[in-house]
């Protein structure tokens, strides 16, 4: 099952698994939105509608750019 964040946005329509490497560096950007699944890919756990800036800086910050949040905020 897909992991969805508390806005019912499933990860997998933000967070590209192939690109991500697990270096948790959204996890520091954007504290309580990004977590790790058990396989060491993000995953969002948090509310991503209240923390619009955080959010971005981790996206910006991602070394793979794996982030993907265009489409949810425009
Ligand atoms: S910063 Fe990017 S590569 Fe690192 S865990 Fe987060 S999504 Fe994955």
């Amino acid at each position: 099952m897909v992991p969805r964040g508390e806005n019912g946005i499933s990860s997998m329509e933000i967070i590209d698994r192939e690109a991500c490497m697990g270096s948790g560096n959204c996890l520091h950007w954007a504290p309580g939105v990004f977590g790790l699944d058990d396989d060491g890919v993000a995953i969002v756990s948090g509310d991503l509608l209240g923390n619009e800036e955080n959010v971005r800086l981790a996206a910006k910050n991602c070394p793979t750019r794996a982030i993907r949040i265009e489409e949810f905020y425009g």
